[in-house]
């Protein structure tokens, strides 16, 4: 397909797989490019050195094109933006944070630069900042969210209105049929985190992609707004942090419920209890683990089939 997403980004489908921390490391990436997409490692859960030997990794695994997420929230931020530069990354997307500190800088060293948003306000933004693209990504997206709670369905058009970037849409999206009515929409390409979660090339612990296997509606939740809004399933930590929550806890003592480091006792070390399992709703329509590139295939040949039923409607 041709059109400004996969021009941008030189890939052959508008299928970009979603930076996730402790879930998309260069195996995931490198996979997702070399079947057509655009695979991005999510540097959010690694020191610099360890993103710098991932992006090596990634380069040695495909000649194609993949990009690093760049979470702005991010503590070294500085570090990773300079090893980034260094190791001759070509994409990167931004997000948690304000488009205008890092986007110039970037696009001096050739650098495509992507923000992602959950509202058409922050779009607006983003297009100010002189991005090349941007994300929307709506209420049913896992992991960090928007506050305003807008689904997929009405950011989508919102965002398409409000701003003529080439627009990719993220957020309950994980199938062909998912992807073909966000363009029809006005999408011109679609994220997708969950579904790659549940990959073999996936580095999220077995435990966290069982829990993906039997999930079911309504088993993840947008919680903690007061810290950070994250998607989460339903678990003894979610829950504890749901009653304090309910009863009205300050920032302050949910992040002490929070502690440190639960994504990474969940979604790396396998502990469903305790840890912080971020995942999107769609999470209870997937049903198997499959390798990357016949996920992408998958998704790509159902959106030509649903593309061409449409006639029929
Ligand atoms: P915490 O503050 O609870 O813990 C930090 C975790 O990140 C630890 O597991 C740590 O690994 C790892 N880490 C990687 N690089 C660094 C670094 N330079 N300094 C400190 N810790 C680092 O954060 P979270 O687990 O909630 O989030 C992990 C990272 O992802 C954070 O950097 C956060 O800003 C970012 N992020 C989180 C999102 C979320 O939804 N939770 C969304 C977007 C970004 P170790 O245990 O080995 O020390």
């Amino acid at each position: 397909m041709k059109n400004r997403i996969t021009e941008l980004f030189e890939i052959q489908y508008p299928i970009i797989q979603a930076g996730m921390i402790w879930c998309s490391g260069w195996e995931l990436a490198s996979a997702v490019s070399n079947a057509g997409g655009l695979g991005i490692i999510g540097s959010g859960s690694m020191y610099p050195e360890i993103l710098r030997e991932q992006i090596q990794k990634c380069k040695a695994a495909t000649s194609k094109p993949f990009g690093v997420n760049v979470p702005l929230l991010y503590p070294d931020i500085d570090k990773h933006i300079a090893i980034i530069i260094e190791e001759g990354v070509k994409i990167v997307f931004t997000s948690a944070g304000n488009p205008k500190t890092w986007t110039k800088h970037l696009q001096q060293h050739g650098i495509k630069v992507v923000h992602v948003v959950s509202s058409s306000k922050f779009a607006k933004k983003v297009e100010d900042a002189g991005c090349d693209a941007v994300v929307c990504e709506g209420f049913e997206a896992g992991g960090h969210n928007g506050r305003e709670e807008t689904t997929t369905f009405v950011l989508i058009p919102q965002v398409r209105a409000a701003t003529n970037l080439p627009l990719i849409a993220a957020g309950g999206i994980g199938t062909g049929k998912g992807m073909l009515a966000a363009m029809v929409l006005g999408a011109e390409g679609v994220q997708i985190g969950t579904r790659f979660v549940a990959s073999v090339e996936s580095s999220g612990h077995e435990n966290f992609k069982n829990i993906i296997l039997n999930a079911q509606e309504g088993d993840t939740m947008l919680s903690m707004k007061k810290v950070v809004p994250v998607r989460l399933v339903k678990n003894d930590f979610q829950k504890r942090i749901q009653e304090a929550e309910d009863k009205g806890a300050s920032k302050e003592e949910l992040e002490q419920i929070l502690g440190r480091a639960r994504a990474k006792k969940g979604m790396y070390e396998g502990d469903m209890n305790e840890g912080e399992l971020e995942i999107g709703q769609i999470a209870s329509f997937v049903k198997e683990i499959k390798p990357a590139a016949e996920i992408v295939n998958e998704i790509w040949s159902e959106f030509l089939e649903a593309k061409k039923n449409t006639a029929a409607l």
